[in-house]
């Protein structure tokens, strides 16, 4: 059982936008209830995908035409350091990319404190299987009677690179920190100039993502940080959506071609099965 915390004092993170370049300035602070929320220009958005867009390959949060862009890696980092309240100050249109992962995030969190707010994360009760297909891609999900939430992620791409991989973990697993933050979003070079016409990824470099060449070869001299890295980083996107859900959901979950699009199609179609729309 997961209960609600907050962390007990504020947390700065300073960088570029991946998509925009441009300087990224966030705050996080305690907050005791509410869930997480964001705050810029002083409007509020709840990190809750009835906010939430997935057009730009990313999560963005939309509010009064207030938009905050690339918000997956932080939230998932929040999974991983089990933080259910904060609020997040937002100075810039987007959330600083770091290195591309979670992991900057989660030790600085690490770093400080967390506040036990006394309460249970409430868990989602899904009585049967849910299929969601967009395109190409698909995800499972069956409900079973453990404290787990099992996933596996599928990826084919027609690029060379990464080979169909498949990865599964739990993700309540305690070793996420290990397991999940430090695996880096990945682009193909034959991606790189179509995103950047739509004025995407400007600030994206080898210091924030696993690039492969037309051969499929990395170009990051440093090669890979662990075993798996591109399905690990599914993974990691798929705890940053889940975020965007007010329950914790328990059981197994499928996802082949794996994609935010298709991770917010499934939390509208859950929420709709369980009467939490
Ligand atoms: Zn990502």
């Amino acid at each position: 059982m997961r209960t609600r915390q907050t962390i007990s004092e504020p947390i700065c993170f300073e960088g570029i936008g991946i998509h925009s370049g441009k300087p990224a300035k966030i705050t996080l602070t305690p907050r005791c209830s509410g869930g997480i929320r964001f705050i810029k220009d002083n409007v509020e958005i709840p990190a809750d995908y009835r906010f939430a867009d997935a057009s730009l390959r990313s999560i963005s949060l939309i509010k009064d035409n207030l938009h905050i862009m690339v918000v997956e890696h932080l939230l998932a980092a929040l999974w991983i350091c089990q933080i259910s309240d904060l609020l997040i100050d937002v100075q810039g249109e987007e959330i600083p990319a770091l290195d591309g992962s979670a992991m900057p995030f989660v030790e600085k969190i690490h770093q400080t404190t967390r506040k036990e707010l006394g309460k249970v994360w409430e868990r989602e009760s899904v009585m049967h299987p849910i299929r969601v297909t967009r395109d190409e891609s698909e995800i499972i999900y069956f409900p079973d009677s453990s404290e787990s939430l099992i996933a596996t992620v599928i990826l084919s791409y027609p690029e060379p690179g990464i080979d169909d991989e498949v990865e599964t973990l739990n993700l309540y697993s305690p070793d996420l920190s290990t397991e999940l933050a430090p695996a880096r979003t990945f682009a193909f070079c034959s991606w790189i100039e179509q995103l950047k016409q739509r004025q995407l990824i400007q600030g994206g470099s080898l210091n924030n993502a696993v690039v492969f060449d037309e051969q499929g070869k990395l170009l990051n001299e440093q090669g890979f940080r662990m075993g798996r890295e591109c399905s690990r980083h599914k993974l990691l996107d798929l705890i940053g959506d889940m975020m965007l859900y007010p329950r914790r959901l328990t059981g197994r979950i499928i996802s082949y071609k794996p994609g935010h699009a298709l991770d917010l199609k499934f939390l509208r179609i859950l929420a709709k099965e369980t009467g939490n729309e």
